[in-house]
This record gives C-alpha cells, structure tokens and sequence, in this order.
C-alpha cells in the first residue's frame, strides 16, 4: 500500500481484518498535515464508521448543516437530509489529527506501517503484471513484492505514473488552497459556503469555506475548477485571496488571527486517471483521480474505493482468481460512472460566469431547489426506492453515461 491517507488507511484496514498481510508505506512520519478544508460529509461519516471509528468521539466537531451565501446578502441553512444509508451529521477534524487517527486504526487491525518510505516506483515482471514496489529510506533501497500493490499515493500518484498510468485530460481538476485562523465569533455546527465570490465586479466561479475545526479555530478555503475560461490566469492563491476580499470584517479573518501558511493543492475529479488499475496494482482515492466534481470532496471516495479495492482483493485471494481484482475499474464506473458524467456537465455549466450568476441569484433564495441540490451534489441519496428527490436523482443519473 503506497501511501497512509484516508485511502491507503482505509485499504490497508479493510485488507488486515480480513486477515490479508499488508504493509502500509507513507514518505511523510505522521502526524502530517495535509492541505484539505478538514470537512466531511455524512457520507464520509459513514466511511469513517465503517472502519469502526466513532465519529462522536472527543476530536470530532460535529456539523449539522451546509450554510450557503449567496449574491444580495442571501444565506440559506440546510440540514443534512434524512437517509436510510447515512448518518444525519457530517464532522470536522484536522487531517493532521484524523489521517493519524485512520492509521492507528489500520495498525490496530494488524497492518504493518512503515513511515518515511517512499516508494520509488512499481517493480514489473516480464509479463507486465505489478510485483512489488521499489522503497527508499534514508537513502536505502529494498524491493518488497507483494500479490497486489495499492497507489495511494494522492493527486500527484508519481507511483502508479511509473507504471503507465496517465491523467484524462477531459476530466476535471480543481484546485484550492486553505489556512488556518482563529475567530472570536461563537462556532456554530455548520459549513460555510460562500459562492459569492466578486472580483472587480464580476462574480468569479469558485467557491470560499470556513469550517469550524473547534477550540476557536477555523479551517478557511477556497477553491475554483478548470473548467473556467480564465483558469491558467488564476491560482489558488489568488481565489483564496479574493475570497479574503469578500469575507464579512466581523469574521475578523485577517493577517492577525492567521495560523501557519497558506497552502494549496490540486483536486483531481471524476475518475480522471486511466487506467484505475492494471495487472496486480490498483488506483485508491486521488491516485485515481476519484474526488466527486459537484462538490470536491474526495475524502470520502478515497475511503470506499479503498474498501471495495480491499474486498475485491480478498475475494481474489480466497478464491485464487485475479480476474476478481481486475473488475475494480468496472465496479467503480458502475458505482459512481453516471453520476460522475453528470458531475461533468456540472463542472462545465458552474465554469460559466453567467450561469453561475443566474443560479446562486435565483436558486438559492429557493430552499426547495436548494434542499435537492443538497442530496445531488453531496451524493446522499437513498437511491431509485428513496423519497421523491432519491427518484428525480436516480432518474438524471441514469441518462448519464457510465464512463
Ligand atoms: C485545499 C483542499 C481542500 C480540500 N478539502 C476537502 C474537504 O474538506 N473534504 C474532502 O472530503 N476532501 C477535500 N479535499 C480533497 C482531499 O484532500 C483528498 O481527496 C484526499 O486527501 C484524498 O485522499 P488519498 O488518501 O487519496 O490521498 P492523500 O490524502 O493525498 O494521501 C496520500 C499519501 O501518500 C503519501 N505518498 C505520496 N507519494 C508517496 C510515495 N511515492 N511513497 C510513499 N508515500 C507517498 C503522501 O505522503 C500522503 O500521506 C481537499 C483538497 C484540497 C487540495
């Protein structure tokens, strides 16, 4: 396993209590901070469960609803809706803390974690099929082979680069950046979402977060897709900045209450790396480009693309078929391929400085409309036997393409 984020945590867990032999490998010693907004929805709540963590457990901050700003002061609250399949509240907590908290666990369920190695590059046999991996440590090599090989290596995956793997140029990427603050206004249990981004008088297509990370601190972002005209013209930097710009004063968001740098990242989308596997190596979470385009959140995604990457493994290992292994990119275009090439569409309208002037003026003062746009772009749905905005879901959906 190449690399101990939520990914690679989530993989290794899945595989080591199935009782497979594994080892975890991160370059990184933990903890390690990583740049992200910190949030997760219910849907990576429940991830989260599924590797038995409690996620009210003391370090959690707990968030009951998504707050959006829109254009003329407008700001709309919107709880989490109520599912079948997950849990009513999403969570804070720094991934410093929370990637460290998913590894321990993994260890716990008897993976072997080694940190400060970096994986150089996949060894290959003559046949092309995925054996091992090169480690560097201290300058050291060793090779270490292994039946199968998980890139978890997150947006970058030079790892699975090695091994032929290329970035879909079609697909979308975003790209954000975050720093961390503190503010003496009360943290209330919500996300924050700004999406009235203005810059010189015109409204810019990204958005900007503040996420309560507890103890008076705040995680604030923000983030733009590339599927804006001007993309090449803007860094993350300068969205983070224009979102500074646009921040009520009360906030007291500002050069004095600012902890550590501003950092940023790329934000891989909508399964935009080919292949997701080949013989004996799969592709987890960033490494497969699998952060969802409504909404940019991959932390989720990479903790189920691991676990089903674990349990096709298992299923292949127990029952000594590789082919079982090898279904991984057809499970995954099945699970998220339709509502990915409708978050596809998306990224292209929202990459429209009109359209999205038109929708956050006229949809957001509309909780209905707002309420769906909840479900559809966090991906929480009780799926075709669901309410009536699970059926309206499912419906789009299914005229979507599956790729
Ligand atoms: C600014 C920003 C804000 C974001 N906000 C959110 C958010 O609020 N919620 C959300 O759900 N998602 C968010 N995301 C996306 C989220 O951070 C990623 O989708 C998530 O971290 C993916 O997890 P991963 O395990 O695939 O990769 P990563 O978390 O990137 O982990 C990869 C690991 O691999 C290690 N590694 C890399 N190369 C090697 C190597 N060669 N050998 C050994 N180890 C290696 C790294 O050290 C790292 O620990 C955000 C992203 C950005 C950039």
């Amino acid at each position: 396993m190449v690399g101990a984020g939520p990914g690679g945590s989530a993989t290794a867990y899945h595989l080591a209590r199935h009782g497979a032999d594994v080892l975890l490998v991160d370059k990184a010693t933990f903890p390690r901070e990583k740049v992200c907004g910190d949030g997760l929805t219910p849907r990576g709540v429940r991830a989260v469960q599924r590797m038995g963590i409690d996620p009210e457990e003391p370090g959690f901050v707990r968030i009951d609803a998504l707050r959006t700003h829109g254009t003329e002061g407008f700001v709309t609250d919107l709880y989490w809706p109520k599912l079948r399949d997950y849990p009513r509240f999403g969570v804070v907590r720094t991934r410093y803390d929370f990637d460290n908290l998913l590894v321990g666990r993994a260890i716990k369920a008897g993976a072997a974690f080694r940190e400060g190695v970096e994986a150089k590059k996949p060894l290959i046999d003559d046949g092309g099929v995925v054996t091992g991996a090169v480690l560097e440590q201290d300058g050291e090599t060793t090779e270490v082979r292994a039946r199968y090989v998980i890139a978890a290596d997150g947006a970058s995956s030079r790892f699975a680069g090695h091994a032929g793997v290329r970035r879909d140029e079609t697909r979308p990427l975003g790209i954000a950046a975050r720093r961390y603050y503190r503010s003496p206004l009360p943290q209330e249990p919500v996300f924050e979402s700004f999406l009235n981004l203005w810059d010189h008088g015109g409204l810019m297509p990204g958005y900007g977060w503040i996420f309560p990370v507890g103890d008076g601190i705040l995680n604030v972002g923000a983030g733009l897709l590339n599927t804006f005209k001007s993309f090449k013209d803007v860094s993350a930097r300068k969205v983070f900045d224009v979102f500074l710009h646009n921040i009520p004063p009360e906030w007291e968001i500002n050069e004095d209450t600012a902890m550590g740098p501003i950092l940023s990242g790329p934000i891989p989308m909508g399964l935009n790396r080919r292949p997701l596997a080949l013989p004996g190596l799969l592709l987890v979470g960033d490494a497969g480009g699998l952060t969802n385009p409504f909404n940019g959140e991959g932390i989720a995604y990479a903790m189920e693309s691991g676990e089903l990457a674990a349990e096709l493994i298992v299923d292949s290992l127990t029952r000594a078929r590789p082919a079982i292994a090898q279904m991984y990119p057809s499970v995954l275009r099945e699970r998220y391929g339709r509502y990915y090439s409708a978050g596809r569409l998306w990224v292209h309208m929202i990459g429209n400085p009109t359209f999205m002037r038109l929708a956050v003026k006229y949809a957001i003062p509309r909780k209905t409309a707002m309420r769906f746009a909840l479900r559809f772009l966090a991906n929480l749905t009780d799926g075709k036997d669901g309410a009536l905005e699970d059926k309206l879901m499912y419906w789009i959906c299914s005229v979507a393409p599956e790729r």
